[in-house]
């Protein structure tokens, strides 16, 4: 499929026909078994089998980590199917590995759950890996209209790196034009940035840190009827929460270092696609299978391949994701409600809030999955993760000493964790885009972003109470 050039030999046909028979088993267990499965049995097992684990791997119950640079062949002809792509292969470890391989096949089942097509996933090294490897292949040069840079359109309220990457990286350095949304929740003003030369459509939600947010299913409906693919940035929701594709969106990036690596163990990445996705560009490979095509070619010659040692670490830690996301967004939600009515805060972005902007329309889309299965709740219930920010009463100065004054929350630019973090967006994670890209970004130098984590709500409160009382004091005393 991949190599047509290449002439097929006797002794690679042998080859061809026993991995064929192979795939075919593979397509009929994800179909008759995998596809029967609630969200936390895959989560738990996904494509790795009793069966498997003892015909292949010694009865080894967990997934092993092949730390093996790459793969040796029995001959010259298995070989050379491999190496043109005509059996499944993992060659060498930037293409692909067995480790890898297990993780992208249990993200793509569980972003795909509850979409009636198939998904697929690729592995990369970190979020930005996802985010360049997902967007590269819409921006090739050969299309239409040459004498007009090609462009894309985004929503402004991104996370620092994405706006980076995509005002510096594309657009100053590449001449390739990125279009920003200021009010996503605006279908017209999407519409409106769409012409000829637009390649798809990026959307982050919620988005890192403000809480931005946008109809999937409208921008997806929009972004198909000019053949145009919509990417969705997920990772704030994780697959337990919000699964886009399954509302219309083609392609979704995550950075896997945060909610789905909830331990903090390291940095990771993933594009999942579903197939026979919408494009303008002429690729009938990339429209197949995006998440493969990506995988075994550009990928094969940028290098951005994850380590298959964090490939299983995450995959540990995305075993309990359900569970996991739905104690986290109850603890935000209760300390969003107790910051809400703090009189030293002057606003909360939570999208739990009832009285937030986009509660509404974030209600639409953010459900726990599989809670009218589960005997705590028996019904669908709302979750809206563990992501908010707010701002201190009495500006950047304020919001930097209650900053300093916190105890148990760790100041970090991190996010995900099972430990509560917090950070000031405007000297950290949004620093680099500069005065006039936070105001785009709606990010004000007194917004503190919290990630809540996994310990008692109670203790987070008594924490963030003491360090804005603090302020209150020294206010006070600066009055007096
Ligand atoms: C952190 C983050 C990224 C980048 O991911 P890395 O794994 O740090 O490269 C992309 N998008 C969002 C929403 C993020 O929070």
């Amino acid at each position: 499929m991949y190599n047509s050039q290449v002439g097929i030999t006797p002794g690679m046909q042998h080859y061809i026909d026993r991995n064929q028979a192979y795939l075919a088993k593979r397509d009929q267990y994800i179909r008759d078994v995998v596809k029967h499965w609630k969200f936390d049995t895959i989560a738990v097992h996904g494509l790795y089998s009793v069966e498997e684990a003892i015909e292949d791997y010694q009865g080894a119950i967990i997934e092993p980590i092949f730390m093996s640079s790459a793969q040796a062949y029995r001959d010259s002809d298995e070989m050379a199917a491999a190496l043109a792509y005509l059996i499944p292969t993992w060659c060498y470890s930037r293409i692909a590995n067995p480790s890898t391989y297990y993780y992208e096949w249990t993200l793509a089942l569980l972003e795909g759950y509850g979409f009636s097509g198939d998904t697929s996933a690729c592995s990369t090294s970190s979020g930005m890996a996802a985010i360049m490897t997902a967007v590269q292949p819409f921006l090739v040069h050969k299309e239409h209209h040459h004498h007009e840079p090609r462009n894309f359109i985004a929503t402004a309220q991104c996370y620092g790196g994405t706006f980076q990457q995509f005002s510096v990286r594309l657009m100053e350095e590449r001449d390739i034009e990125c279009r920003w949304v200021t009010d996503p929740t605006n279908i017209e003003e999407w519409a409106r940035l769409i012409d000829k030369n637009t390649r798809f459509l990026y959307g982050e939600l919620p988005s890192n840190p403000q809480q931005g947010f946008f109809d999937i299913q409208a921008v997806a409906d929009l972004a198909h009827s000019h053949q145009l693919p919509l990417i969705c940035d997920s990772t704030v929701a994780t697959p337990a929460l919000l699964r886009p594709i399954t509302h219309g969106a083609d392609i979704v990036v995550q950075s896997a270092t945060k909610s789905l690596t909830t331990s903090g163990f390291g940095v990771c990445g993933a594009v999942i696609a579903r197939k026979n996705l919408m494009t303008n560009i002429d690729n009938d490979e990339l429209r197949r299978d995006f998440a493969l095509y990506i995988k075994y070619l550009p990928n094969r010659d940028y290098g951005p391949n994850l380590h298959p040692l964090q490939a299983i670490m995450t995959l540990n830690d995305m075993r309990t994701l359900r569970s996991k996301m739905d104690m986290l967004s109850r603890n935000t939600q209760q300390i969003a409600e107790f910051l809400a009515t703090h009189p030293m805060i002057e606003s909360v972005e939570y999208l739990g809030l009832p009285n937030h902007p986009r509660h509404e329309l974030a209600s639409k889309y953010m459900w726990l999955v599989d809670a009218e299965h589960d005997p705590q709740y028996r019904q669908p219930v709302n979750r809206y993760g563990h992501l908010m920010s707010f701002c201190v009463r009495g500006g950047a100065e304020a919001a930097r000493k209650f900053f300093d004054g916190l105890q148990r929350i760790w100041r970090a630019t991190d996010l995900g964790r099972i430990k509560s973090v917090a950070t000031i967006p405007a000297i950290s994670t949004h620093q680099q885009q500069g005065e006039a890209g936070r105001k785009l970004a709606h990010i004000p130098p007194n917004l503190v972003r919290l990630c809540v984590g996994g310990e008692h709500p109670h203790d987070i409160m008594a924490d963030l109470d003491q360090a804005l009382n603090r302020l209150n004091t020294r206010i006070t005393t600066a009055h007096r």
